[in-house]
């Protein structure tokens, strides 16, 4: 159950005055009540008043005087304390009047004038008390009222059966004077007392500094009084000294709450805690039935009777409230504690319940994930298919749990599982099934989606009991995963060091986008038969303002994981056209590859804003090329079919990309509208010194061509590559032994050298020598020009 502690500050009107109020009141009313108990020790004086008469004056009225100093100290502005004041008052004056009478020897005029003080004391301190409620009772709710109500019930009934004689035989009596006093006497103190516990027992209640002072007072001195005015009714005096004690130690203690409570500048609440709320209703319940079951056995005022019942009746209308209150609060704590979406915990629940378990410091795992790519589907195919992907992910996740483990939707595409006595291998182990669990595309609106996942893993205690420390250590391990695409990544301590680094070149790489500083770098692909140059393929590189120039895999995965990529295709397609424009005004109509990464084909516009951005140009269609790699093809069939047939239909070119890395079988790249392959580099940087290697590539070439592909070779980094794939017909060639990827200024010079050398020797098709091709040091020079241009 939740508690709440509220500390209200209320100047009260005492302004800076009430740091400065003096003790004296306080010393003086203890002191006279100390007079008065020496005083008790007195020999009787001899008019047979329990108490000397002068004794009853200090203690009547100092604790009067205290209360008017008291409320003038305020001003008179609060209620509750000019009412206090009253009713001490009254009593005072009652008392002197009574005092009076018995030492002038009219001590058979009771129920005399006096009485009507004792009387007003109660009716004006019931006042006082409803004051005080009512203050406090603004904006809380109706049920602190009926928390009082049931309480004063409760407490009335009890008290009408021990006051049942006397309300009975009050009542059977002749409507005299001194029965009347002897109903209303005890009917009052009871209300008194039945107010003071109603008061007491409400929770919602605040009553200022030393509230406790006040009930008890109130309590001590009504036990007290009532007795004293009932013996003396019944014309016994034994007591008497006793109970004058007790008025005066009741008449203190009120007199010391409102000295109190002008001192204090604010008031200080009680606790209030949910366990508290059924408190009341469930004590008055049990004392209202009390009086029931007493009233079964022996007589019983029917006032008791009837007040157990209404107790009864209102502590079950409470009852019935507080029960509303709780599946509110029960409602509110369960909807807190709940991803709107999935249904899953979310962060709050995780750091709800983590750290509790966390603190039993048995072996357990933290799980991060984060699906991979899942912003791109979110920007391509809408909101609406993000989130039911989520809900989906959320429900084979948990499908995968056992009870007891965790897993909650932290936000976005990340949840978190937290595995209670798991050490390292479960913690694996689990991170293995789940990413099996996502593995499975997952088809909404027809489509196939493909929710990768990276993990991150921390363990407790071994890296922490903190749920904070556990979740960056499970973070930083996660974007170690995803970087590596490793699925999963448990926590090791160097994995801290590169956190704040990803950031900072996250935020930098926004930046770049926006102002522009990513640069593209074309290399050229040659014909190996004719040794001309019809295209190139553009490489993007980032010009850092103090890393400098940056080559794609320092910051190509982090373009993914951040979500970019859409964002740089489009500039790389922009520069990559605008580039094969102005070529093609020059009068050398290059053909630009572009890389495509496999997120790309989520993005399902694209092939039409592709082909308007080559129009856009003036462009024919044959200047553009687009490279995919397997991955692309093979995330998803049927989509990656589609988008490339809408773009082969718009009349782009298609090369498959670092082919034979991946998993596609060549008869699934028959169907497909593809025109390239391009033979990965780890194939045919090998050819120079691996005859299998050579024949492997050969019998590649051999295949594509008998399949209608043109075969592109990459990573050609010597002259024997060269020759072995011009011998076995290769149709492309691309690589440093040719030329790296340069600036545009550069790779111009470069087709100018080539195209006068080409002139020079008119005859010499297949020959590399021959075409002057740059040997290593002038490849040095043109790696020295680049650097130096960028
Ligand atoms: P890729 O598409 O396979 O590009 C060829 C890479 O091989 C380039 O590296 C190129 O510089 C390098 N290369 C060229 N000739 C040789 C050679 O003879 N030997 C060796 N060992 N390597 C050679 P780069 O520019 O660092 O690009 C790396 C990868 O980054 C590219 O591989 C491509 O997958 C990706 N990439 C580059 N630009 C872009 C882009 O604009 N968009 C996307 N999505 N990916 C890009
Ligand atoms: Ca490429
Ligand atoms: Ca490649």
């Amino acid at each position: 159950m939740q508690s709440t502690t509220r500390v209200a500050r209320r100047s009260g009107g005492l302004g800076d005055r009430s740091g400065s109020w003096p003790l004296w009141p306080r010393w003086l009313l203890w002191a006279s009540l100390g007079v008065f108990a020496l005083g008790l020790l007195l020999p009787a004086s001899p008019a047979g008043s329990p108490v000397p008469g002068w004794l009853a004056i200090i203690r009547d009225w100092v604790p009067v005087l205290v209360c008017w100093l008291a409320a003038s100290r305020v001003g008179f502005r609060r209620v509750q304390v000019t009412l206090a004041a009253a009713a001490l008052t009254a009593f005072a004056l009652g008392n002197s009047s009574y005092s009076a009478a018995t030492s002038s020897g009219m001590d058979s005029q009771f129920p005399s004038t006096a009485v009507v003080g004792y009387l007003a004391f109660y009716v004006l301190m019931l006042a006082a008390l409803a004051a005080l409620v009512l203050r406090q009772l603004g904006g809380r709710p109706s049920s602190v009222l009926v928390d009082s109500a049931v309480g004063s019930l409760g407490a009335a009934a009890v008290l009408a059966v021990l006051l049942s004689p006397i309300l009975d035989s009050a009542a059977r009596g002749a409507p005299s004077a001194a029965a009347v006093v002897g109903v209303a006497y005890p009917l009052l103190a009871m209300a008194l007392v039945a107010a003071v516990v109603g008061i007491a027992v409400a929770p919602g209640l605040q009553l200022g500094h030393g509230w406790l002072l006040l009930l008890c007072g109130l309590l001590v001195f009504t036990a007290a009084d009532v007795a004293f005015v009932l013996m003396e009714l019944g014309g016994e005096t034994a007591l008497g000294a006793a109970l004058g004690g007790g008025r005066a130690l009741g008449l203190v203690l009120v007199a010391t709450w409102v000295d109190g409570s002008v001192r204090s500048a604010g008031t200080v609440s009680r606790r209030v805690t949910g366990a508290w709320t059924l408190m009341a209703p469930a004590f008055a319940t049990v004392a209202a039935l009390g009086v029931l079951v007493v009233g079964t056995q022996v007589p019983v005022s029917a006032t008791a009777i009837a007040l157990a019942g209404v107790t009864l009746v209102v502590a079950a209308v409470r009852t019935h409230l507080a029960f509303h209150e709780l599946v509110k609060m029960g409602d509110l704590r369960r909807q807190a504690l709940t991803d709107d979406l999935t249904g899953l915990p979310n962060r709050r629940a995780l750091y709800a319940d983590v750290p509790e378990r966390l603190a039993a410091r048995r072996p357990a795992a933290l799980l991060l994930l984060d699906l991979d790519r899942f912003k791109e589907v979110n920007d391509s195919l809408g909101h609406d298919v993000g989130d039911r992907l989520l809900i989906q992910v959320g429900e084979r996740l948990s499908a995968q749990l056992r009870t007891g483990d965790l897993l909650a939707r932290l936000g976005g595409d990340e949840f978190a599982v937290f595995l209670d006595n798991a050490r390292r291998d479960q913690a694996v182990a689990v991170a293995a099934k789940l990413r099996a669990a996502l593995a499975e595309s997952f088809t909404l609106e027809g489509i196939a989606l493909q929710a990768d996942v990276s993990i991150g893993i921390a363990l407790s205690p071994d890296q922490g009991d903190d749920l904070k420390v556990l979740l960056r250590k499970a973070d930083m391990a996660m974007y170690k995963a995803k970087a590596a695409r490793s699925g999963h990544h448990v926590y090791v301590s160097v994995d801290n060091s590169h956190g704040d680094e990803r950031l900072r070149t996250l935020q930098e790489l926004r930046v770049a986008l926006r102002d522009n500083h990513l640069v593209l770098h074309y290399q050229p692909k040659i014909d190996l038969t004719s040794g001309a140059v019809h295209g190139v393929e553009a490489l993007v590189r980032w010009r850092h303002p103090v890393r400098g120039l940056l080559y794609p895999e320092a910051f190509l995965v982090l373009v993914e994981e951040a979500g970019l990529m859409h964002w740089m295709t489009e500039v790389v397609l922009e520069k990559a056209l605008d580039q094969a424009a102005v070529w093609r005004a020059a009068g050398q109509p290059l053909t630009v590859a572009v890389n495509l990464s496999a997120s790309s084909l989520v993005d399902a516009d694209l092939p039409q804003r592709i082909i308007a951005m080559v129009a856009a140009r003036g462009l024919p269609t044959s200047a553009l090329m687009l490279e995919i790699t397997e991955e692309f093809l093979m995330a998803d069939r049927e989509r990656a079919r589609a988008i490339l047939t809408e773009l082969s239909a718009g009349g782009i070119r298609l090369a498959v990309d670092d082919f034979g890395t991946g998993y596609s079988s060549l008869a699934y790249l028959r169907d497909l509208p593809i025109d390239e392959l391009k033979l990965d580099r780890s194939f045919v940087i090998p050819m120079a010194g691996d005859r299998r290697a050579a024949a492997l590539v050969a019998s590649t070439i051999h295949l594509a061509h008998s399949l209608g592909l043109r075969m592109v070779a990459e990573g050609v980094e010597d002259a024997t590559a060269y020759d072995a794939l011009v011998s076995h017909g290769c149709d492309h060639a691309q690589g440093f032994f040719l030329s790296k990827a340069l600036p545009v200024e550069i790779l111009d010079d470069w087709l100018e050298d080539r195209r006068l050398q080409a002139l020079d020797t008119p005859n010499s098709a297949a020959s590399p020598a021959q075409f002057g091709i740059p040997g290593p040091s002038a490849r040095a020079t043109i790696e020295a020009q680049t650097r130096a241009t960028v």
